[in-house]
Protein backbone atom coordinates (compact mmCIF):
# COMPACT_ATOMS: atom_id res chain seq x y z
CA UNK A 1 0.00 0.00 0.00
CA UNK A 2 1.42 3.58 -1.21
CA UNK A 3 0.62 6.22 1.73
CA UNK A 4 1.37 9.67 0.08
CA UNK A 5 0.91 13.13 1.43
CA UNK A 6 0.50 16.91 0.84
CA UNK A 7 1.65 18.84 3.59
CA UNK A 8 1.43 22.82 2.76
CA UNK A 9 2.19 25.88 5.12
CA UNK A 10 -1.11 28.08 5.51
CA UNK A 11 0.85 30.94 4.99
CA UNK A 12 -1.14 32.05 1.78
CA UNK A 13 -3.74 31.03 -0.48
CA UNK A 14 -3.14 27.66 -2.40
CA UNK A 15 -1.99 28.59 -5.92
CA UNK A 16 -1.20 26.44 -9.26
CA UNK A 17 1.99 24.97 -7.81
CA UNK A 18 -0.09 23.40 -4.71
CA UNK A 19 -2.60 22.11 -6.79
CA UNK A 20 0.54 20.08 -8.89
CA UNK A 21 1.76 18.53 -5.77
CA UNK A 22 -1.50 17.94 -4.31
CA UNK A 23 -2.88 16.18 -7.46
CA UNK A 24 0.30 14.61 -7.85
CA UNK A 25 0.39 13.26 -4.36
CA UNK A 26 -3.23 11.57 -4.22
CA UNK A 27 -3.15 9.74 -7.43
CA UNK A 28 0.34 8.91 -6.55
CA UNK A 29 -1.58 7.40 -2.93
CA UNK A 30 -3.46 4.55 -2.20
CA UNK A 31 -3.74 6.52 1.04
CA UNK A 32 -3.22 9.95 0.92
CA UNK A 33 -2.68 12.22 3.99
CA UNK A 34 -2.83 15.55 4.51
CA UNK A 35 -0.81 17.69 6.88
CA UNK A 36 -1.07 21.29 7.87
CA UNK A 37 2.87 22.49 8.25
CA UNK A 38 1.50 25.32 10.74
CA UNK A 39 5.21 25.52 12.88
CA UNK A 40 5.83 28.92 12.33
CA UNK A 41 3.20 30.16 14.30
CA UNK A 42 3.56 34.31 13.83
CA UNK A 43 2.91 33.22 9.91
CA UNK A 44 -0.05 30.53 10.13
CA UNK A 45 -3.48 31.23 10.21
CA UNK A 46 -6.34 29.30 10.44
CA UNK A 47 -7.85 31.09 7.44
CA UNK A 48 -5.65 29.94 5.02
CA UNK A 49 -5.96 26.07 6.76
CA UNK A 50 -9.84 26.58 5.96
CA UNK A 51 -8.68 27.73 2.45
CA UNK A 52 -6.69 24.93 1.98
CA UNK A 53 -9.32 22.49 2.66
CA UNK A 54 -11.36 24.21 0.68
CA UNK A 55 -9.57 24.28 -2.20
CA UNK A 56 -8.42 20.58 -2.14
CA UNK A 57 -11.94 19.80 -1.84
CA UNK A 58 -13.20 22.22 -5.05
CA UNK A 59 -9.87 20.28 -6.99
CA UNK A 60 -11.61 16.75 -6.37
CA UNK A 61 -9.41 15.73 -3.70
CA UNK A 62 -10.12 13.46 -0.76
CA UNK A 63 -8.24 12.84 2.06
CA UNK A 64 -8.15 11.10 5.78
CA UNK A 65 -9.00 12.20 9.02
CA UNK A 66 -8.26 13.70 10.97
CA UNK A 67 -5.42 16.11 9.50
CA UNK A 68 -2.61 16.75 11.54
CA UNK A 69 -1.37 19.58 12.64
CA UNK A 70 2.08 20.42 13.63
CA UNK A 71 1.20 22.69 15.64
CA UNK A 72 0.14 19.98 17.53
CA UNK A 73 3.38 17.71 17.76
CA UNK A 74 5.61 19.83 19.75
CA UNK A 75 6.11 17.08 22.53
CA UNK A 76 7.23 14.95 19.51
CA UNK A 77 9.47 17.30 18.18
CA UNK A 78 10.72 17.38 21.79
CA UNK A 79 10.91 13.81 21.94
CA UNK A 80 13.44 13.80 18.65
CA UNK A 81 15.63 16.66 19.87
CA UNK A 82 16.12 14.39 23.24
CA UNK A 83 16.94 11.54 20.96
CA UNK A 84 19.90 13.50 19.13
CA UNK A 85 20.76 15.20 22.05
CA UNK A 86 21.24 12.19 23.87
CA UNK A 87 24.10 11.19 21.40
CA UNK A 88 25.98 14.35 21.65
CA UNK A 89 24.72 15.73 17.95
CA UNK A 90 23.20 18.70 19.30
CA UNK A 91 24.55 22.25 20.28
CA UNK A 92 23.50 25.84 21.16
CA UNK A 93 23.65 28.23 18.74
CA UNK A 94 23.26 32.06 19.71
CA UNK A 95 24.46 33.51 17.01
CA UNK A 96 22.11 35.99 15.31
CA UNK A 97 21.94 36.37 11.48
CA UNK A 98 24.00 39.49 11.45
CA UNK A 99 26.94 37.74 13.34
CA UNK A 100 26.65 34.81 10.91
CA UNK A 101 26.36 36.46 7.94
CA UNK A 102 30.00 38.78 9.49
CA UNK A 103 31.70 35.08 10.35
CA UNK A 104 31.21 34.11 6.88
CA UNK A 105 32.55 37.53 5.79
CA UNK A 106 35.76 37.48 7.80
CA UNK A 107 36.27 33.71 6.44
CA UNK A 108 38.64 33.09 3.74
CA UNK A 109 36.96 29.83 2.74
CA UNK A 110 32.90 29.65 3.19
CA UNK A 111 31.27 25.96 2.38
CA UNK A 112 28.31 26.72 0.37
CA UNK A 113 25.37 24.69 0.66
CA UNK A 114 21.92 24.45 -1.51
CA UNK A 115 20.85 27.64 0.24
CA UNK A 116 23.85 29.69 0.18
CA UNK A 117 26.77 29.65 2.37
CA UNK A 118 26.44 27.38 5.64
CA UNK A 119 26.87 28.17 8.54
CA UNK A 120 30.51 28.44 9.92
CA UNK A 121 30.38 26.89 13.18
CA UNK A 122 30.77 29.60 15.46
CA UNK A 123 28.98 28.22 18.56
CA UNK A 124 30.16 24.47 17.55
CA UNK A 125 33.37 25.79 19.43
CA UNK A 126 32.02 26.98 22.59
CA UNK A 127 32.78 25.25 25.76
CA UNK A 128 30.31 23.63 28.05
CA UNK A 129 31.11 26.30 30.42
CA UNK A 130 30.33 29.36 28.23
CA UNK A 131 27.11 27.62 26.83
CA UNK A 132 25.71 26.79 30.45
CA UNK A 133 26.82 30.61 31.10
CA UNK A 134 25.17 31.87 27.90
CA UNK A 135 22.35 30.09 28.86
CA UNK A 136 22.24 31.13 32.89
CA UNK A 137 22.23 34.88 31.14
CA UNK A 138 19.08 34.27 29.31
CA UNK A 139 20.28 34.58 26.00
CA UNK A 140 18.29 33.20 23.33
CA UNK A 141 19.35 30.07 21.37
CA UNK A 142 18.86 27.92 18.78
CA UNK A 143 19.76 24.05 18.25
CA UNK A 144 21.54 23.03 15.38
CA UNK A 145 22.65 19.43 14.16
CA UNK A 146 26.33 18.44 14.80
CA UNK A 147 26.16 17.34 11.12
CA UNK A 148 30.47 15.95 11.10
CA UNK A 149 29.10 13.95 13.87
CA UNK A 150 26.51 12.58 12.79
CA UNK A 151 27.82 11.37 9.44
CA UNK A 152 31.12 9.45 11.50
CA UNK A 153 27.48 8.06 13.80
CA UNK A 154 25.54 6.19 10.57
CA UNK A 155 27.97 5.72 7.85
CA UNK A 156 26.60 5.29 4.25
CA UNK A 157 23.09 6.21 3.45
CA UNK A 158 21.29 6.29 0.55
CA UNK A 159 17.95 6.73 -0.61
CA UNK A 160 15.72 5.85 -3.56
CA UNK A 161 14.06 8.42 -5.80
CA UNK A 162 11.98 7.36 -8.28
CA UNK A 163 13.83 4.02 -7.78
CA UNK A 164 17.22 5.11 -8.24
CA UNK A 165 19.49 4.29 -5.21
CA UNK A 166 21.17 8.14 -4.20
CA UNK A 167 23.88 8.46 -1.81
CA UNK A 168 23.72 10.76 1.23
CA UNK A 169 25.91 13.28 1.50
CA UNK A 170 25.39 13.95 4.89
CA UNK A 171 27.42 17.36 4.82
CA UNK A 172 25.08 18.61 2.62
CA UNK A 173 23.64 21.69 5.04
CA UNK A 174 26.49 21.81 7.32
CA UNK A 175 24.73 22.07 10.96
CA UNK A 176 21.16 22.97 10.55
CA UNK A 177 18.89 24.16 13.04
CA UNK A 178 17.05 21.80 14.23
CA UNK A 179 15.08 23.92 17.01
CA UNK A 180 14.86 27.41 15.97
CA UNK A 181 14.46 30.14 18.83
CA UNK A 182 11.27 31.34 18.58
CA UNK A 183 9.70 27.23 17.77
CA UNK A 184 11.64 24.29 19.75
CA UNK A 185 11.21 22.60 16.28
CA UNK A 186 12.26 23.21 12.70
CA UNK A 187 11.08 22.05 9.06
CA UNK A 188 13.57 19.43 8.47
CA UNK A 189 13.21 17.33 11.88
CA UNK A 190 9.23 18.14 12.07
CA UNK A 191 8.81 16.58 8.20
CA UNK A 192 10.72 13.26 9.35
CA UNK A 193 8.95 12.40 12.53
CA UNK A 194 5.53 13.51 11.02
CA UNK A 195 6.33 11.27 7.60
CA UNK A 196 7.25 8.66 10.47
CA UNK A 197 4.00 9.09 12.51
CA UNK A 198 2.15 9.41 9.94
CA UNK A 199 3.07 6.01 8.04
CA UNK A 200 3.94 8.33 4.86
CA UNK A 201 5.66 5.38 2.61
CA UNK A 202 6.16 7.72 -0.90
CA UNK A 203 7.04 11.53 -0.44
CA UNK A 204 6.25 13.69 -3.21
CA UNK A 205 6.77 16.72 -3.38
CA UNK A 206 8.90 19.21 -5.77
CA UNK A 207 12.50 18.83 -6.80
CA UNK A 208 13.46 22.11 -4.68
CA UNK A 209 13.48 19.88 -2.26
CA UNK A 210 15.50 17.12 -3.65
CA UNK A 211 18.53 18.42 -1.58
CA UNK A 212 16.77 18.74 1.60
CA UNK A 213 15.93 14.83 1.30
CA UNK A 214 19.71 14.19 2.01
CA UNK A 215 19.44 15.61 6.07
CA UNK A 216 16.01 14.12 6.29
CA UNK A 217 17.60 10.92 5.42
CA UNK A 218 20.14 11.42 7.71
CA UNK A 219 17.83 12.41 10.26
CA UNK A 220 16.07 9.21 10.10
CA UNK A 221 19.17 6.71 10.24
CA UNK A 222 19.78 9.03 13.92
CA UNK A 223 16.25 8.73 14.65
CA UNK A 224 16.34 4.71 13.64
CA UNK A 225 12.79 5.99 11.75
CA UNK A 226 11.62 3.91 9.10
CA UNK A 227 12.87 5.35 5.32
CA UNK A 228 10.17 6.57 2.57
CA UNK A 229 10.84 6.20 -0.43
CA UNK A 230 10.81 9.51 -3.13
CA UNK A 231 9.39 10.75 -6.18
CA UNK A 232 10.32 14.99 -6.89
CA UNK A 233 8.50 16.50 -9.51
CA UNK A 234 9.07 19.33 -11.41
CA UNK A 235 8.24 22.62 -10.60
CA UNK A 236 5.18 24.47 -11.89
CA UNK A 237 6.58 27.94 -12.94
CA UNK A 238 5.32 31.43 -14.08
CA UNK A 239 5.89 32.90 -17.47
CA UNK A 240 9.68 33.83 -16.07
CA UNK A 241 10.73 30.98 -15.14
CA UNK A 242 9.89 31.46 -11.27
CA UNK A 243 8.08 29.20 -8.29
CA UNK A 244 5.16 30.67 -7.74
CA UNK A 245 4.56 32.45 -4.71
CA UNK A 246 2.26 34.03 -2.23
CA UNK A 247 2.89 37.08 -4.67
CA UNK A 248 1.13 35.98 -7.41
CA UNK A 249 -2.58 36.96 -6.21
CA UNK A 250 -3.97 35.89 -10.12
CA UNK A 251 -2.15 32.31 -9.55
CA UNK A 252 -4.06 31.12 -6.31
CA UNK A 253 -6.62 28.86 -6.96
CA UNK A 254 -9.49 30.80 -5.55
CA UNK A 255 -8.85 33.46 -8.15
CA UNK A 256 -8.45 30.94 -11.14
CA UNK A 257 -11.91 29.49 -9.98
CA UNK A 258 -13.38 33.10 -9.10
CA UNK A 259 -12.11 33.99 -13.14
CA UNK A 260 -14.48 30.76 -14.15
CA UNK A 261 -11.75 28.07 -14.34
CA UNK A 262 -12.99 24.48 -13.33
CA UNK A 263 -11.23 21.68 -11.89
CA UNK A 264 -10.75 20.06 -15.28
CA UNK A 265 -9.14 23.41 -16.72
CA UNK A 266 -6.99 23.48 -13.37
CA UNK A 267 -5.53 19.60 -14.45
CA UNK A 268 -5.29 20.28 -18.34
CA UNK A 269 -3.34 23.41 -17.55
CA UNK A 270 -0.74 21.69 -15.11
CA UNK A 271 -0.39 19.05 -18.22
CA UNK A 272 -2.25 16.44 -15.75
N1 LIG B 1 5.61 22.46 3.42
C1 LIG B 1 6.45 22.21 2.30
C2 LIG B 1 6.02 23.02 1.10
O1 LIG B 1 4.96 23.61 1.12
C3 LIG B 1 6.43 20.76 1.89
C4 LIG B 1 7.35 19.95 2.69
C5 LIG B 1 7.52 18.55 2.20
O2 LIG B 1 6.74 18.10 1.34
O3 LIG B 1 8.43 17.90 2.67
O4 LIG B 1 6.77 23.13 0.13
Amino acid sequence: MTVTRFAPSPTGHLHLGHAYAALIAAEAGSRFLLRIEDLDQGRARDEFVLGIFEDLAWLGLAWEEPVLRQSSRMPAYRGALETLQAQGLLYPCFCTRKDIADEIQRATEAPQGPDGALYPGTCRHLTQAQRAARIAAGESYAMRLDAARAAGLVGALSFLERGHSVSVDPLLFGDLVLARKDVPAAYHLAVVVDDAFQGVTLVTRGEDLLPATHVQRLLQALLELPEPAYAHHRLIVDAQGRKFSKRDQAMTLRSLRAGGSTPADIRARLGL
